[in-house]
């Protein structure tokens, strides 16, 4: 008798470990149903270049459905809750759909009205997030019109989606205002609650080296209390302000809110305790969770959320068929950082081994944690990868999930 995998989003893990399950599993085998509330595919990496005018939402979107294989059900729906003891998961419209597996893949949302002021007077009209397509477009407006000032940027909290993605947007609007010939009208200061621009000892030295030549001032150990969008100014709980003309805030993060309606399934974040090697809920075994949804220490992060793909996918297949598991996820994340100018750098780095210098994928290959004309078109070819590689579930040849280790300094590695 076919099984029945329900999967809680459409977004990039959703749609690969669908695809990936069509693979293996013909339709008498296994119904695969993936469930999401909107039917637009946003491609996030492409949020940071639409403030500056390097891309438009219109490109970055795309259907849904479009990007699900044949005899893959698409359910137009928000979910309200999982039932983990009955195996169901019950829709907003009053439907119920019960699973044999279910994959969690409902990504993190935006939570700005959490934090005091900043969906207040002057939200999204001097101070934007551009993680979303909404903010990110009017961003673009605001930033055109900016002919001076203060521009501030800031991490309200982690954990955040695409954590180097801050760090990208104050390089390239460095490169921006230089463009515009205004950059000596204009200060740029980046505010993070961490002790660092960056988590990562051996990139925070190198990413900390450019911001400083670029005359990016920093602010760390900043716990944003409140957002005064009308007088311009970010509040700290400890009582420290930085003032500013134009402010750029990444909102704190959360889990999906319908996971804090399904008694057993989230944390108190609305994150789900996920086993960080096999990808197994920690309190059903058959739930497994991908992408930004899990809590695991790994980044938020599409890289992540794709080399988790095949991990998932093979333990659902060995859940099935009553096997034991694998626990081979190693944490891996990869993150091209574009640094203006036409330039990016590259990390990649997994759960024990961080950024290292050397080659991705191998000996030979694209440089890391160096700055390149290579890397900034790694980044732009990401896009075309993305929708038709990395979704459809792809393999990309010579390249594996877990982090490589050719090419990297043998002594500097982790096991
Ligand atoms: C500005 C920005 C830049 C980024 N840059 C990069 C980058 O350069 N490199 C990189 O690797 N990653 C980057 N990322 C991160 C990357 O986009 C995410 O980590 C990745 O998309 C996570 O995939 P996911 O499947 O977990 O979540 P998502 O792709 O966000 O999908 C979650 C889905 O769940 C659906 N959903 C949620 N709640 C419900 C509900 N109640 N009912 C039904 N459906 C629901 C949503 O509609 C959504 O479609 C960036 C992100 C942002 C915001």
């Amino acid at each position: 008798m076919s099984q029945r995998v329900i999967v809680l989003g459409g977004g990039t893990g959703g749609t690969l470990v669908a695809n990936r399950l069509r693979r293996i599993f013909d339709a008498e085998e296994l119904e695969i149903l993936v469930v999401d509330q909107d039917d637009r595919h946003v491609y996030q990496p492409g949020l940071l270049f639409v403030p500056f005018g390097l891309s438009h939402t219109d490109d970055i979107v795309r259907p849904r459905s479009q990007q699900l294989s044949h005899d893959i059900g698409f359910v137009e729906a928000a979910v309200d809750g999982v039932d983990i003891q009955a195996n169901s998961v019950n829709l907003v419209d009053g439907r119920t759909l019960d699973y044999d597996v279910l994959v969690v893949a409902s990504g993190a949302v935006l939570l700005p009205e959490e934090t005091q002021g900043l969906t207040g007077p002057g939200w999204m009209e001097r101070v934007f997030t551009f993680y979303s397509p909404e903010g990110a477009a009017a961003l673009e407006g605001a930033l055109a019109k900016f002919d001076g000032g203060r521009l501030v940027v800031n991490v309200v909290d982690m954990p955040i989606k695409c954590p180097v993605a801050p760090l990208e947007f104050y390089f390239l609007a460095d490169w921006y205002f230089r463009e515009r010939g205004i950059r000596d009208r204009v200060s740029l200061t980046y505010v993070t609650p961490l002790d660092a621009a960056f988590t990562k000892p051996i990139a925070s030295r190198q990413l900390g080296g450019m911001r400083e030549e670029k005359d990016i001032e920093l602010v760390t150990e900043f716990n944003t209390g409140e957002v005064d969008g009308e007088g311009g100014r970010l509040v700290a709980y400890d009582g420290r302000e930085v003032p500013f003309d134009l402010g750029v805030v990444v909102p704190l993060h959360g889990g999906a809110e319908y996971i804090g309606r399904s008694p057993g399934l989230g944390d108190a974040l609305n994150f789900v305790p996920t086993d960080e090697h096999t990808l197994q809920s920690r309190t059903a075994p058959n739930i497994f969770v991908i992408g930004d949804a899990a809590n695991v220490p790994a980044s938020k992060a599409g890289s992540v959320t794709h080399f988790e793909g095949e991990t998932v996918v093979a333990n659902i297949r060995h859940f099935l068929a009553d096997e034991p598991l694998v626990d081979n996820f190693d944490g891996h994340a990869n993150c091209f950082i574009e640094t203006g100018f036409g330039k990016a750098l590259l990390i990649d780095f997994n759960y024990d081994t961080e950024p290292l210098p050397g080659h991705f994928p191998g000996r030979v290959g694209l440089p890391l944690l160096k700055e390149s004309r290579l890397n900034h078109l790694g980044k732009l070819m990401l896009q075309w990868f993305y929708w038709h590689s990395l979704l459809p579930g792809r393999d990309i040849p010579g390249m594996g999930s877990a982090m490589p280790t050719a090419g990297k300094p043998r002594e500097l590695i982790r096991k």
